[in-house]
C-alpha cells in the first residue's frame, strides 16, 4: 500500500528521517501528525499536488518534514544560505549549456532546480524563525513601493535602498 504514516511526538527525528526515503518516490503519502495533546491530523501530500492549494506556509512546513533533525539552528543558516548558492548555480549551469553549448533549454530540468531554490529558501526562513509567507510579502511591499505603477526605468536607475 502506497502509505506512509509517521507521529510527530518524542520520537519525531527517527520517524522524519524514515518519511524522507520514500518522499520521492511514494506517490500518495498519508502525514499523520499526532499532537502531544492526543489530536491528529491527515495531510495528504498527493491531494496537495492535484488541487494546487497549497499556501506557502504549508509547502514550508511540508518541505521541513525533510530537514536533517540533527542540524541545529546555526547549521539550519549555514546549510540553507549554501544550499541557495549551490541551487542557483544549477539552474545557471541549464541555462549556461542552452546559450553556449547548444543544449536545448531543459525547462522540466530548470523548474526542478527552482523547486530546489525554494526548498533552501524555505529552510532560511526556518532557520529565521519566519513564516516563509512574510519573506514573500515583505518582497510585495518592497516591490510596490519602489514600483507603484509597475516597473519604470527611471525608477529602477535613481531609486533609494530600502
Ligand atoms: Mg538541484
Amino acid at each position: 500500500m502506497d502509505c506512509i504514516a509517521f507521529f510527530l511526538d518524542a520520537e519525531q527525528n527517527v520517524q522524519l528521517k524514515f518519511i524522507k526515503q520514500y518522499l520521492l518516490t511514494c506517490p500518495k503519502i498519508t502525514l499523520i501528525f499526532q499532537t502531544l495533546m492526543g489530536k491528529s491530523q491527515t495531510t495528504n501530500i498527493q491531494d496537495k499536488k492535484e488541487s494546487a492549494t497549497m499556501t506557502i506556509n504549508e509547502y514550508q512546513k511540508l518541505a521541513m518534514t525533510t530537514l536533517n533533525p540533527d542540524l541545529n539552528k546555526k547549521e539550519i543558516l549555514i546549510n540553507s544560505v549554501m544550499g541557495l548558492c549551490g541551487e542557483s548555480g544549477e539552474a545557471v549551469d541549464l541555462v549556461k549549456k542552452h546559450l553556449f553549448q547548444g543544449h536545448e533549454l531543459d525547462k522540466n530540468k530548470l523548474a526542478k532546480e527552482l523547486g530546489d531554490i525554494a526548498w533552501y529558501l524555505a529552510e532560511a526562513a526556518t532557520a529565521l524563525d519566519i513564516p516563509l509567507e512574510s519573506v514573500f510579502q515583505g518582497n510585495i511591499d518592497k516591490l510596490k513601493k519602489r514600483y507603484p505603477e509597475g516597473f519604470e526605468f527611471s525608477k529602477s536607475l535613481n531609486r533609494t535602498e530600502e
